[in-house]
């Protein structure tokens, strides 16, 4: 059996190791120390200086606490799209609040505006919104933030795949009242687990902070007026962290090297495409996926059984929230007629191999591949 080809997974170089081991020898192992404010540092710099940053122990903490800041309570309705991946509705769930679920548009896979205008016409109580960039490709992210200005309601921007994403120019992770971001295991960056809350209100982030680390009030004594959470991020991942974003361009520069080889490897198959992007976007690229026409002999699960047989790891797309036995009850917001879109890109979608460690061995024998099952 060959090696495995993985879909994305986590490539460390030699910086890494360097602040870990600071970490040790100064016996900083422990939330909070060097390395937390370092990366928080360095990712604040990488945004652009006008955002806060607060480093947490996973981007759904980032998110959780994010709806807590928003003022979610119990019983509210938040706003979210349903072509994702669960943790960014689940602590929506956990905070006994009902997600309403929003359909995606074909240009981006992303929360369909007019989707979410009829969401918020239906739902005019909801408290905040959720909008992921799906894949590394940033949402309408313009239009949902003036959609959001206009109706009064907070963003939440889920950026846990887009970090290294920009949309007219300007990086995702910014566009929300509140951004999350994600440094688990398979994303652009790691740090084996992770995650971070951005805005550009410090008092937002001085907040987040302060929830995540139980909530103790500036006493000498342990007083907490709220409840807290133990969320922070350790000082030995955050070192991982830091060596990381010494990578994070790079990684971003490689992602897109795959996405334009497998655009080249594809031109001649009329009936395939891959996932796409506004003019004005510049996504990651962190995962490419294909999408096949709904005329092909060519199911999905044909390529992902061929590729696994040659074990080649691929992933379906996500399987939307709305058809997701946990989330049956939620209410479900779309503008097409019959099937959504968001079922339709699960249907016949596929996410191909982006690791960035591929040889040009490795892409050539996913390209040949992938041809075979179109009989090219
Ligand atoms: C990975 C991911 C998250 C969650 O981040 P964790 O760090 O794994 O908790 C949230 N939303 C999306 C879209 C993700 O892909």
């Amino acid at each position: 059996m060959n090696k495995r080809i993985y879909l994305s997974s986590p490539t460390m170089h030699d910086g890494e190791m360097r602040f870990v081991q600071e970490a040790f020898d100064t016996n900083w192992v422990a939330p909070l120390g060097k390395n937390v404010d370092g990366f928080e540092e360095d990712m604040q710099r990488y945004l652009g200086g006008d955002v806060y940053v607060a480093a947490l122990s996973a981007g759904t903490a980032a998110i959780h606490l994010g709806l807590i800041i928003l003022g979610v309570k119990r019983d509210d309705e938040v706003i979210a799209s349903s072509l994702t991946f669960a943790a960014s509705v689940n602590p929506i769930t956990y905070l006994g609040a009902k997600p309403v679920l929003v359909d995606s548009e074909e240009d981006t896979w992303n929360m369909d505006p007019k989707a979410l205008r009829k969401a918020l016409e239906e739902h005019p109580q909801a408290k905040a919104v959720v909008a992921v960039n799906l894949y590394g490709v940033p949402a309408k992210l313009q239009e949902i933030q003036e959609i959001c200005r206009e109706k009064g309601i907070p963003l939440l921007e889920d950026a846990a795949e887009s970090l290294g994403s920009l949309y007219h120019g300007e990086k995702t992770g910014r566009f929300g009242d509140i951004g999350i971001l994600s440094f688990n295991g398979n994303k652009i960056i790691t740090t084996s687990g992770g995650g971070m809350l951005v805005s550009k209100n410090e008092d937002v982030v001085k907040k987040a902070r302060f929830l995540s680390t139980q909530a103790r009030e500036p006493a000498r004594h342990y007083e907490h007026k709220e409840i807290g959470f133990n969320y922070r991020m350790s000082n030995i991942v955050a070192g991982i962290g830091r060596g990381q974003m010494q990578y994070l361009d790079e990684h971003v520069r490689l992602k897109r090297q795959i996405r334009r080889q497998y655009e080249e490897a594809f031109r001649d198959l009329p009936e395939v495409s891959l996932n796409p992007h506004e003019e004005g976007a510049e996504p990651n690229e962190w995962l490419t996926c294909m999408l096949i026409r709904p005329d092909s002999d060519v199911k999905p699960l044909q390529i992902m059984e061929a590729l696994e047989r040659l074990n080649i790891e691929t992933r379906p797309i996500w399987k939307p929230m709305h058809l997701q036995p946990v989330y049956r009850d939620a209410d479900f917001i779309q503008v097409k007629d019959g099937m959504s879109v968001a079922e339709d890109i699960f249907n016949r979608g596929l996410c191909l191999p982006s690791d960035i460690k591929n040889t040009k061995e490795d892409m050539e024998l996913i390209i040949r591949t992938v041809r075979g099952v179109f009989g090219k």
